[in-house]
């Protein structure tokens, strides 16, 4: 036998490299070989004449790890592994596509629709059905209809499954325009990203020989991170080792997956955790291989992991030990606030690479959401450690920042160009193409700036009195804006612009999880602008402006080459599979991580439990764990408690640098103001809102949690009648958001215009 490829594995790990067979399942905990044992044993089938390059197909989570594995097989044998498929479910599917269009109904040229151009489609089927977008976003629609499609369910089922519920859900609606949906996708000659898979499944489902094809050609198909994969997929690797019609027919390829049920992280995206834990019973005859020592980390790193995902109920307990020895313990850090949690991590890391020798490229920092990098980047750069954000935009540069932003430089500047053209239209005013060239030409002829043209509309020959009056109100926002900037600082003016605009109504009205977390950055702006308010109490907008764009320039960021790399940020999602030397998990608070949307129901407390698992078992020599206690949520401070995954970690294996951050006094003040409706329960939606009337207390409306539910429908329009029970007899003079964000501005006469939330306002209509 070729032994070259088991040489310095443990006999497990060659167990698995070697074996000879139709399934074998691999289920290991982190760090323990999975990946290098896939690798290993692609190499030892090209090189023991088992398999020819083109007989491989090898699916894996991103296409990062695909040109990692490829490059580690080349390595190991040679360029002739160019021809093997080493690619994610997606690219596979895709390349298979493109050769069997005419199966599937497409031509050849047939084009992909990435996420906004499906929810565009969806925006126009909505429109043809009549649906009001403010309760039926295109966005949750497409995303609903992508969940039917995980789950092979097509648009005649969808209908049958969904017809039983209230016409007025999501569910209903979204069964509804999945036909009309596709449809047009088709007549369009399109795919979208979830009918990638989709379409192969059918396509082996109804083309047999097209499927005996494929099945022919790959006699060897591994799978990584099996743990996360969807029902389509599942379906499709059944295909792909020909036992599609579950349980009958032998396969005929070798079947190889290897994953950990622990590190099972997308069960929000269809993942189904299910596929791993039922593996022996699809695949009776499989061998499975436990690996159970782990090379990646410290006994002390592995011991915190091992105790923490301990304390979930749902999952087979396993027995990973290292013999690395115990390395250094844990450090803890319990800041004050999230920039000096930012300043203690960009210390540390200065005095890892001078003292320690570290280089950049050894450092990992990981958070649970996207908008807590800000302040980490923001102490990088004043630093000037050399980062890179992964996986996600740097803050500056995401859409949401830049469009409120832009906002704010068309107030401070008319005539700033780039920004009021940017805005024009965003959020959707009906100012479409067609205005804004006409627009433009009316500036031109009058020679003038884009943003004054907007003032001389009738020179703007070619506008409908739609877009006339789009623009006219346009304008006036921004007057209204420019008013309230005059006496107001950034973080006053950034709300307002995020809920005058509609802009925050929008992400709110969605059920795309990625518009929650873009939520989560405009408030994080609001933060931005309150801290420069703060230092500078005479600041203006203008300097506002300025000192962001110092931050936002990339050129700040130190020449990512200096030999050392740069040091990684990331989300914890986007950190599986990875590993570096020295790790900083940050962010350790409960609602921050785990996340205030996850702790409701235990399964998805579980799921946060597993992301942290597998957060702590990226690190291989050093593990940081850190915490502010008072963190801007939703553009306001906030106390946080310390997580409980943290209280999960036995204490003697951390070095606590700093366990109490606020002093007895400021505590006893953070935990006065969180009492006051404010704590991080309250989120999602009772901040700045007095609970007994009603009332808010300043221009912000709480976002609600997705999903949560709508809240009372009073049937209030404007001019109504309604009686408070503290501010008596009121008329309605303004609504505003819908469903658990109804807010109602009521003239109470006397007592002035209060802002009302419906869903704890004691009103009723009269
Ligand atoms: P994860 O669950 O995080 O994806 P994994 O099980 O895929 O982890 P690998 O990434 O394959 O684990 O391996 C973790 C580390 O241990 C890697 O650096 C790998 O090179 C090393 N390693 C694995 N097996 C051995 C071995 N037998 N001898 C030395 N190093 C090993
Ligand atoms: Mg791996």
């Amino acid at each position: 036998m070729d032994t070259r490829f088991v040489e310095g594995l443990n006999p497990q790990q060659a167990e698995a490299v070697t074996h000879e067979g139709p399934a074998l399942l691999i289920i290991a905990g982190a760090g323990s070989g999975k990946t290098r044992v896939l690798t290993h044993r692609i190499a030892h089938l090209l090189a023991s004449g088992r398999a020819r390059p083109h007989e491989i197909l090898a699916i894996t989570f991103t296409n990062k790890a695909a040109s990692e594995m490829r490059g580690r097989v080349e390595a190991l044998v040679g360029p002739e592994a160019r021809s093997m498929w080493v690619s994610t479910f997606h690219a596979a599917c895709m390349r298979i596509l493109r050769r069997e269009h005419d199966a599937v109904g497409l031509t050849s040229t047939f084009s992909i629709y990435d996420t906004a151009d499906s929810v565009n489609l969806m925006r126009l089927v909505a429109k043809d059905l009549n649906l009001d977008p403010k309760q039926f976003s295109p966005k949750a629609l497409a995303a609903r209809v992508g969940r039917f499609k995980d789950e092979l369910i097509g648009p005649e089922e969808a209908v049958r499954l969904t017809e039983s519920a209230s016409r007025f859900t999501l569910e209903h609606v979204a069964g509804q325009a999945y036909g009309p949906y596709q449809a047009r996708l088709e007549a369009a000659n399109a795919v979208d990203f979830d009918d990638i898979i989709l379409k192969s499944v059918r396509l082996f489902e109804e083309h047999p020989d097209i499927a005996v094809k494929y099945r022919e050609q790959f006699r060897h198909i591994l799978v990584d991170e099996y743990q996360d994969t969807n029902h389509a997929q599942y379906v499709l690797v059944r295909e792909f080792v020909g036992m599609g019609g579950a349980g009958t027919g032998t396969a005929t390829a070798s079947l190889t997956v290897v994953g950990d049920a622990d590190q099972s992280i997308y069960a929000f995206r269809g993942a189904n955790i299910r596929n791993i834990l039922e593996f022996e019973q699809d695949f009776p005859d499989a061998h499975i291989i436990r690996l159970e020592q782990n090379y990646r980390s410290t006994q002390t790193i592995l011991s915190a992991a091992n105790a923490v995902i301990a304390n979930n109920t749902e999952r087979r307990p396993k027995n990973l030990w290292t013999d690395a020895g115990a390395g250094e313990r844990i450090v803890g850090y319990a800041a004050d606030t999230e920039q000096d949690e930012a300043r203690f991590i960009a210390e540390e890391i200065t005095r890892l690479m001078g003292e320690d020798n570290r280089a950049p490229s050894e450092v990992a920092v990981m958070y649970r959401a996207n908008a807590q990098s800000r302040a980490i980047e923001e102490r990088f750069i004043r630093a000037e450690i050399p980062y890179t954000v992964v996986g996600g935009t740097r803050f500056y540069e995401r859409t949401e920042i830049k469009d409120m932003l832009a906002y704010l430089a068309a107030v401070a500047n008319e005539n700033d160009d780039v920004a009021v053209r940017r805005i024009v239209n965003t959020p959707r005013r009906g100012i479409g193409d067609a205005a804004v060239e006409g627009i433009e030409a009316a500036a031109r002829a009058a020679g003038v700036s884009f943003g004054a043209a907007l003032r001389r509309l009738d020179e703007a020959s070619r506008m409908t009195a739609r877009a006339r009056a789009a623009v006219e109100g346009f304008v006036a926002l921004l007057d209204d804006l420019r008013a309230l900037a005059a006496d107001n600082g950034p973080a006053a003016l950034i709300d307002a612009v995020a809920d005058r605009t509609g802009y925050l109504a929008a992400l709110r009205a969605s059920d795309d999880p990625q518009d929650a977390s873009r939520i989560e950055n405009v408030m994080e702006l609001v933060a931005v602008g309150r801290e420069y308010g703060e230092e500078n109490p005479d600041g203006t907008l203008t300097g506002f402006l300025e000192k962001v764009a110092l931050v936002a320039d990339a050129d700040q960021v130190p020449d990512a080459d200096g030999g050392g790399g740069v040091v990684t940020l990331m989300t914890l999602h986007t950190a599986k599979g990875l590993e570096y030397p020295v790790v900083f998990l940050t962010g350790l608070e409960e609602g921050t991580f785990p996340h205030a949307r996850s702790m409701e129901t235990p399964g998805e407390l579980e799921e946060e439990r597993r992301l942290a698992y597998v957060g702590l078992t990226r690190a291989k020599e050093r593990l940081y764990l850190s915490r502010a206690e008072v963190r801007s949520s939703w553009g306001a401070p906030q106390y946080f408690p310390a997580s409980r995954f943290v209280e999960e970690v036995p204490g003697d294996l951390v070095d606590w640098r700093r366990s109490e951050g606020l002093d007895e006094l400021e505590r006893a003040r953070a935990e006065r103001l969180s009492r006051r409706g404010e704590s991080w329960s309250g989120i999602y939606g009772t901040k700045g809102v007095d609970r007994a009337t009603g009332t808010l207390d300043d221009r912000r409306v709480p976002p609600s949690p997705p999903g949560s539910a709508p809240g009372p429908d009073l049937g209030l329009g404007i001019g109504d009648r309604v009686s408070h029970d503290q501010y008596g007899l009121g008329r309605v003079v303004a609504l505003e958001g819908s469903g658990h964000n109804a807010v109602a501005k009521v003239d109470f006469g006397d007592l002035g215009v209060k802002r009302l939330l419906l869903r704890f306002a004691p009103v009723v209509k009269l």
